[in-house]
């Protein structure tokens, strides 16, 4: 609708629609303001905006483009592959999120929900930002195994995405 708006012959553009279409829906998308911190690798921001607009080619949106016609989660390859299941729902995914959730000394329940993890009532300010930095980093680092696997036809396993999450997470950190 607003798309439609900001697009449709005669209307007038502003910055202000422009900025509307670009932004993510908050209400749709609970976890993203926390994304929004300048500790958080501008390439994991990125990502999550995209993530968070669902803007990625998953596979669900390539069948719509009629691009493939089968869709197959390529990291535990029982579910079909969206920007949900990828980022939230996965086996694969849970389980890099659990290994850094210990890592990080946060009770992750067992429903797995991300927005809760970001919004840990005991979490100080500084702790959110920290949390929300490593987050992002496991985001990209899901989908870079994703696309590690479809193109070269394995995954790590998830020990060693953990390990890997956990690396690039403290070099950020000592950057700031
Ligand atoms: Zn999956």
């Amino acid at each position: 609708m607003l798309k439609h708006l900001i697009f449709s012959p005669g209307s007038e553009y502003s910055i202000k629609r422009g900025y509307l279409w670009l932004k993510p829906d908050s209400d749709n998308v609970p976890w993203y303001p926390l994304m929004l911190n300048k500790w958080i690798v501008p390439k994991h921001s990125f990502l999550c905006w995209l993530v968070a607009r669902e803007r990625l080619l998953t596979q669900d949106r390539l069948v719509k483009m009629t691009v493939i016609q089968e869709n197959v989660c390529y990291l535990c390859g029982l579910q079909e592959e969206n920007h949900h299941h990828l980022f939230f729902e996965c086996i694969y995914s849970k389980k890099c999120i659990q290994l850094v959730a210990e890592w990080c000394k946060v009770d992750l329940p067992r429903t797995g929900c991300i927005h809760w993890w970001v919004n840990w009532r005991h979490s100080s300010a500084c702790r959110k930002k920290i949390i929300a930095l490593i987050l992002a980093c496991s985001m990209y680092q899901i989908w870079h195994a994703r696309n590690m696997c479809r193109i070269e036809g394995y995954v790590l396993r998830p020990e060693r995405m953990g390990m890997s999450i956990k690396q690039e997470s403290i070099r950020r950190l000592k950057q700031l």
